[in-house]
């Protein structure tokens, strides 16, 4: 399975790749989480993407693209990107990678969700600093007590997840990732779902676009 879930930050890109790469044996490629791993462990790249993030700016797309190719060839059983790529440039290298890889996208899962539910999903969502689960503390409450999650771990709240930067995420993925749904929908790839619905009915919404053959694994 070789699939790219498209969306703004917020949409349940996230939720969504854990749920289908365990169930489907994939790989779960989050760009964003592979540079926050960066910068806990103070490598080069960590260094240089935290102003970028901090400031809820695009890492430049060299440094990305270098980063992915050594996660596809880790991912013998295929993969979910989650947020990337974000750029034009980024989907062009894509192609270019996979096509001398001889590797072919399965299809493009675009998640639909406005700008208001987005910013009150993003505000309100605190995050397990270990394991990457996160929570949402008006719709979904942690189960510890406080803001705790069921081992007791304190959840966070990304920097980026703060007002102000929330709302530059969301600016910047209009200007330079929403011209990606024209991209890939010219490609034959785009795969619409209702971001708004309920967990379960999103995953039936992916699972149900995805060939016959797939399904069947
Ligand atoms: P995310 O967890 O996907 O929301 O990403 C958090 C931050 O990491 C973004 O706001 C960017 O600063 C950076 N980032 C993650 N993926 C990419 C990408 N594909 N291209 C550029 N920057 C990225």
């Amino acid at each position: 399975m070789r699939l790219i879930f498209l969306g703004p930050p917020g949409a349940g890109k996230g939720t969504q790749s854990k749920l289908l790469t365990k169930r489907f044996g994939a790989r779960h490629i989050s760009t964003g989480d592979i540079l926050r791993d960066h910068r806990v462990a103070g490598s080069d790249l960590g260094r240089l993407a935290e102003g970028f993030m901090r400031h809820g700016e695009l890492v430049p797309d060299k440094l990305i693209l270098k980063m992915i190719e050594g996660e596809v060839e880790k991912s013998p059983r295929g993969f979910i990107m989650d947020g990337f790529p974000r750029t034009v440039a980024q989907a062009e290298a894509f192609d270019a990678l996979l096509g001398s890889k001889g590797l072919a996208l399965d299809a493009v899962v675009l998640f639909d969700v406005d700008r208001d539910t987005l910013v009150k999903r993003l505000t309100a969502r605190w995050t397990n600093p270990l394991t990457g689960k996160s929570y949402n503390a008006i719709t979904n409450p942690p189960p510890g007590p406080g803001m705790r999650d069921a081992d007791g771990t304190e959840l966070i709240q990304r920097e980026d997840d703060k007002p102000e930067t929330v709302s530059k995420r969301l600016d910047v993925y209009r200007e330079k990732t929403e011209p990606l749904v024209a991209y890939y929908r010219k490609r034959g790839k785009l795969v619409p779902v209702n971001g708004l619905a309920p967990v379960e009915e999103v995953t039936r919404q992916i699972v149900s676009a995805l060939s016959p053959e797939l399904q069947a694994k």
